[in-house]
């Protein structure tokens, strides 16, 4: 712990960042932050990452919106621009929130009436809070009628919670990280924890200590391998061969758990049928792995007492990110690694509140709780709840909505906190889309590249500015505070939804956030007996509570599952190529992905001063090996190009990177990697193949 002694007050708050949700101190002097310091939570026990402990400042950037801004009448046309290199008065003017609020609810109010609540759509933020999720698909939902409202679980794991929900009825995690603790053997495989969940990976460094072994699967290297028993650096987008290689040693030499299926499970005898194809010498060459290592980690994780299973976007960024999911599943299915203290499955969720954001319903195809809008009986509670006829049809997801606009099938949007033109695939095709609506209203706390296309841009609050609860990748339930006011004019982000929703025709009333949580619990089974008052007292609460005063359920499924028969559904998998492999014109294999120092799209973190300090630009990372064979050098400012663009970027070496392939951060906005990326969705989970595209690259021209 360290020592601070001039600061006027400490607040108990979580951090902003990642989904492993450290509790925090947050010390102030003056209304500015001065100190953040780990606080003893449940997941972090007073640890805190470099992002947590120096990422603070961004809230107190002069770069700050303190006052709402509509766009000039004599504006460059929107897409036509980079705000980088421009002033923000040549392309927007100051307005007063009354005429911001007003500007911003007639141009989704004349859309909705003219062309119906479909030809609107939504993107709320994995970064807010739980109320302002509810809040922002309730008003989609009820304002516009329509469900065409999403968030960024659709760039992360939407492949993994269609998988889950799939196979044992439950996109949650079925234990806490912090259980790797209590584990004989843990995977981590398609994740790198010591730069995505910092404080997680350190319990896993922890369990191999106390004599657990650890396989990290991951065709690039990773500190973690340093700790493991087995590191299998496979070929990028193999999973499905390499896991079914597992399960077929698993099932070869009977190590899986009769009883447990028998009682618990479906689906074996298929899964059986299928994997005898995928024997390990059989895959070896298709996955670059050697059949006995295969047979190996299939055994350690079989024979152990107790196994976990973590992963991240390795596996879901794929097009067949449902089917790797798939395979993970079946692999805790058939050896009973699962519903007991140290086994389970877990996916370690990304943003702050990407697991809450997605339970309180930011989704186009459920309710909160993961209620289908497509059932009727559902829909009428709903409905009679809300006071409106709701629309029976899913919305379309993130990447959809984007192509809609192309098809001129949607004309306005409501972004709250998410920054598409820099997250989705295929940027400039993203970008065309932004400055292709009619009407553009962006509540944020930055101008970020998305607000740049926007009509309106309404400035919002900081997390270090707000109350609400946040739902960590545990389905721990923290409370997150006020530490400083808000800077200028800028108000809190569940009062503008508020405010917006009743210039749009609603007739809301909310006093504070804990009454909207307490609305929230009304139609949220998963919040029962946790009621706001008990998120005080206790500081964090895990959910479900089965009854009145008790314990959180840490470990789920330890006596069936919540499908309709209460057995858990082994979904057999297929191999299946990335949408686009390397060929003659594009050999390699461009992959994405983040740095420990930045967080997403770089919207917070590259103005937090001592992290983009340290990792102050853009590049693009290759094995020195494929550098020399390219004759290109470390410095260099290579071309990056795909079949959707070109990108300049400084050529880093580095080991971790498999021959072959490219690796680049996609949080610099001058050297944009989504600019790259190919929108093509896995069928299930809609989303995108981030971690696999054919690129060339070749050495900058000089101009
Ligand atoms: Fe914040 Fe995640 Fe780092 Fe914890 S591990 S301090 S939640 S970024």
């Amino acid at each position: 712990t360290r020592v601070v002694e001039d600061f006027d007050k400490v607040t108990d708050s979580v951090c902003p960042f990642c989904g492993v949700g450290c509790q925090t101190q947050v010390y102030t002097k003056d209304d500015k932050i001065v100190l953040v310091d780990g606080k003893d939570g449940p997941a972090n026990n007073n640890r805190l990452c470099v992002k947590g402990r120096f990422g603070f400042d961004y809230a107190q950037s002069k770069e700050r919106l303190t006052k709402p801004l509509i766009r000039r009448d004599d504006a460059p046309k929107r897409g036509d621009i980079d705000m980088r290199f421009m002033e923000i008065s040549d392309i927007f003017r100051e307005a007063t929130w009354e005429e911001a609020l007003e500007r911003a609810a007639s141009g989704l109010t004349k859309i909705r009436d003219e062309k119906g609540g479909n030809a609107l759509a939504g993107f709320g933020s994995a970064k807010g809070s739980n109320e302002e999720a509810y809040l922002f698909q309730k008003f989609i939902r009820q304002g516009f009628g329509t469900n065409n409202v999403d968030h960024c679980t659709r760039l992360c794991h939407a492949s993994s919670v269609s998988a889950l929900l799939e196979g044992v009825g439950s996109g949650a995690v079925s234990a806490p990280f912090t259980d790797a603790l209590k584990a004989d053997c843990v995977i981590v495989i398609g994740a790198r924890p010591t730069t995505n969940h910092p404080v997680a990976a350190t319990y896993f460094k922890q369990a191999t200590k106390n004599g657990t072994k650890l396989i990290v699967m991951d065709p690039r290297g990773q500190d973690l391998m340093r700790h493991a028993y087995a590191s299998l650096r496979f070929k990028p987008g193999t999973d499905v061969a390499m896991l079914n290689a597992m399960i077929h040693t698993i099932i070869d030499e009977e190590l899986y758990d009769v009883q447990y299926i028998e009682a618990n499970a479906s689906g074996f005898e298929a899964l059986r049928e299928k994997v005898k194809d995928f024997s390990p010498e059989a895959m070896s060459e298709v996955c670059g792995i050697d059949a006995e290592t295969l047979k190996d980690v299939a055994r350690t994780y079989a024979k152990a007492e107790r196994s976990m299973i973590f992963w991240g976007m390795g596996i879901s960024q794929h097009t067949h990110g449902t089917d790797n999911s798939r395979c993970l599943i079946a692999l805790a299915l058939i050896t009973g690694h699962v519903g007991r203290a140290g086994t389970g499955l877990h996916p370690l969720r990304g943003q702050n509140n990407v697991q809450g954001a997605s339970d309180a319903g930011l989704i186009p195809m459920f309710f909160p709780d993961y209620r289908s809008v497509e059932n009727s009986d559902i829909r009428g509670q709903m409905e009679d709840f809300w006071g409106r006829t709701l629309d029976p049809v899913k919305g379309l997801t993130v990447v959809e909505i984007i192509d809609a606009i192309h098809e001129d099938k949607i004309n306005g949007m409501y972004i709250m906190g998410e920054n598409p033109a820099m997250s989705d695939p295929d940027q400039l095709h993203a970008r065309a889309a932004l400055a292709k609506l009619d009407h553009l209203v962006v509540q944020d706390i930055f101008l970020t590249e998305t607000a740049w296309h926007a009509d309106v841009v309404l400035p919002a609050s900081a997390h270090a500015e707000k109350l609400g609860t946040y739902s960590n990748t545990n389905r721990q339930v923290q409370i997150g505070r006020p530490v400083k006011p808000l800077p200028g004019e800028a108000r809190l982000d569940w009062e503008i939804i508020v405010d917006l929703a009743n210039r749009c025709g609603l007739d809301w009333s909310y006093d504070d956030v804990p009454e909207v949580y307490e609305e929230m619990r009304q139609v949220m089974k998963s919040l029962d007996y946790m009621p706001w008052e008990r998120l005080e007292a206790d500081g964090s609460v895990t959910y479900p509570v089965s009854e009145e005063g008790a314990e959180g359920s840490a470990v789920v499924f330890t006596d069936g599952f919540p499908t309709e028969d209460g057995r858990g559904r082994i979904v057999p998998a297929d191999l299946r190529a990335p949408d686009e492999v390397p060929d003659d014109e594009f050999p390699m294999v461009l992959t994405t992905g983040r740095v420990l120092e930045h967080w997403h799209t770089g919207a917070m973190t590259r103005r937090a001063n001592v992290l983009d300090d340290l990792e102050p630009e853009g590049f693009a990372a290759m094995n020195p090996r494929e550098i020399e064979k390219q004759g290109l050098a470390a410095g260099d400012m290579i071309e990056v190009e795909t079949r959707r663009g070109t990108i300049t970027a400084l050529l880093r070496s580095d080991r971790e990177v498999a021959d072959g392939m490219v690796f680049m951060p996609f949080c610099f906005n001058e050297s944009p990697a989504n600019r790259l990326t190919n929108p093509m969705l896995d069928p299930y989970g809609k989303i995108p193949e981030f971690k696999f595209c054919a690129a060339r690259v070749g050495r900058a021209k000089v101009s």
